[in-house]
């Protein structure tokens, strides 16, 4: 069964909240200078991931996660190993990657000419963000997103068009 992780993290942590975004977890970043009003104000189910010391001790009967890695790719493995995250949970191609927001199924002809044709002939499934219009696709996401995340979890690459769930 999936685990539904929620997560925020620090203004400097943004690249692992895309990160996180990409595995499909709903993940707000704080805003640049945020004070107590905003960590105060999240609802206690998320977990607050940080790099600063003093909101680790303030929050921490929430059990935060304190980031000590650099690289936002080691800085999601930690994560990954201390939540003990699983392939299951994983939601890959479920959420805008800027906005957070769920993504929306959207119909394949109204995407022509809007994604290049090469891509819209190899893929059936178009999803968008209602807040930002960005279209994604299976393999839209940046880099080797999903091949490294498919290889951390010791799971083959998805087929291509249904790489993504009905629900
Ligand atoms: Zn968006």
């Amino acid at each position: 069964m999936k685990r539904n992780f929620r997560f925020a993290t620090d203004a400097t942590l943004g690249k692992l909240a895309r990160h996180l975004r990409t595995a499909g977890f709903d993940t707000c970043c704080a805003p640049q200078g945020a004070q107590d009003d905003f960590w105060h104000t999240l609802d206690p189910k998320r977990i607050i991931l940080t790099r600063t010391r003093a909101l680790r001790l303030r929050y921490k009967d929430r059990n935060p996660v304190f980031i000590r890695e650099n690289d936002p790719w080691r800085q999601f493995l930690q994560v990954v190993r201390e939540l003990k995250i699983v392939a299951d949970d994983l939601r890959l191609f479920r959420r805008c990657l800027v906005c957070n927001r769920k993504l929306h199924d959207v119909d394949r002809q109204t995407v022509k000419g809007r994604v290049p044709d090469y891509v819209w002939q190899r893929h059936a499934r178009f999803r968008t963000c209602d807040r930002c219009r960005r279209l994604y696709w299976a393999g839209s996401h940046p880099g080797r997103m999903e091949k490294r995340m498919a290889a951390i979890f010791s799971t083959q690459p998805r087929k291509r068009s249904d790489d993504c769930e009905t629900t």
